[in-house]
């Protein structure tokens, strides 16, 4: 069954009159349109029975054509109301659904245009579908993973003592699109001290001998799909004070965290493994995030692996497993794969070592 029609009978049963969807992830899943989010209107109508349409502007419709869109489209002109159109095609509907990323312009527009209905959230609704990956998006979330895999081996090109992370990581960032990749998402490299901000981009800070750097680095392939891995080098042959005991628990703890996710067990308790382990060795109050999140067409997704997500893994369920050990001030340490639950198991799809990667200075 297609991606929209599972959308449309969780509508049904949700009591849903319709779903209106505008460009984002939700819209690319479900009917492989990536639409550009223009000031002028482009709305999926989902009607929770019934074909789907697809309005979009006049001057947009051969893009979405081109894009293989092969569902109804209606089309508005430059000085027609677009909101009055996706009212008509509506009807009468009690409750339509909204996309969680929808402008709150048009929310408010689309309040107006279908004043009998009262609107809710669907991304949920979506989510519950994209949550679980299906054999072509496990594929390419694999090509992606293989992708960045090729750009972190080829680290020793770039990070070296003498450099600023600006420059190391504008290469990678070409590598990330000579790898596989049609675009970067993120770039950071975090030396040093820097490296205990979880999210550091990069900085003009020179890189030195004896210096630890955090690489997390993803893109998106050609058929959406995104990669995310981190990785830690050492320029070097001795890493800082106090860094190769807490690498060594970090490096249990992912390890520990991989053998133990699995379909059946809860998102929570993976969060838990790796947690216990880094605590019991002293470094609790230095695991300063959540283990993971789901991935998929975006870097952070369903499911958040994480405590209080009591949640229980299915197969085809991807998310990162990537706990980390900050010391602010001194260094920070982070190992992260992207892993999809199979029937049984655990297939992990980032295959680069693990273990602290020592570069010559
Ligand atoms: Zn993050
Ligand atoms: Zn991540
Ligand atoms: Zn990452």
């Amino acid at each position: 069954m297609g991606r929209w029609k599972k959308a449309q009978a969780l509508a049904a049963a949700r009591g849903i009159d319709a779903l209106l969807v505008t460009p984002g992830a939700d819209l690319r899943y479900l009917i492989g349109y990536e639409a550009k989010p223009l000031e002028r209107l482009t709305c999926l109508v989902l009607p929770a029975s019934g074909d789907p349409t697809l309005v979009v502007p006049a001057l947009e419709r051969s893009a979405a054509l081109a894009a293989g869109v092969d569902i109804e489209i209606a089309s508005w002109t430059e000085t027609q109301d677009p909101f009055a159109l996706v009212a008509s095609i509506v009807g009468p509907a009690a409750t339509v659904g909204l996309d969680d990323h929808m402008w709150a312009s048009r929310v408010f527009a689309l309040g107006a245009a279908i004043a009998t209905a009262d609107q809710v959230l669907t991304g949920s609704l979506v989510q519950e579908l994209r949550i679980r990956k299906d054999p072509d998006e496990i594929a390419a979330l694999r090509d992606a993973g293989a992708a960045i895999d090729r750009v972190h081996r080829r680290m020793g090109e770039w990070l070296r003592a003498g450099r600023t992370e600006r420059e190391v990581g504008a290469d990678i960032a070409r590598a990330i699109l000579d790898e596989g990749h049609v675009s970067v998402d993120f770039v950071i490299v975090g030396s040093g001290p820097n490296g205990a901000s979880p999210h550091h981009e990069v900085s003009d800070r020179v890189i030195s001998r004896g210096e630890t750097v955090v690489v997390d680095i993803g893109g998106t392939t050609e058929v959406g799909y995104c990669s995310d891995s981190t990785r830690n080098y050492l320029i070097g042959d001795d890493a800082p004070a106090g860094y190769d005991e807490a690498y060594a628990v970090l490096f249990a703890a992912q390890q520990a965290q991989r053998e133990h996710a699995r379909p059946g067990v809860s998102a929570e308790s993976v969060d838990a493994v790796g947690r216990t382990i880094i605590a019991e060795a002293g470094y609790g109050e230095l695991f300063i995030h959540r283990t993971g999140h789901g991935i998929g067409q975006e870097t952070h997704e369903e499911p958040y692996i994480v405590e209080g997500n009591d949640l229980l893994l299915e197969e085809g369920m991807a998310f990162s497993i990537e706990p980390g050990i900050y010391h602010e001030g001194l260094y920070g340490a982070r190992i992260e794969d992207i892993a999809v639950c199979t029937a049984d198991g655990l297939e992990v799809l980032n295959a680069t070592p693990r273990e602290l990667v020592r570069l010559p200075g």
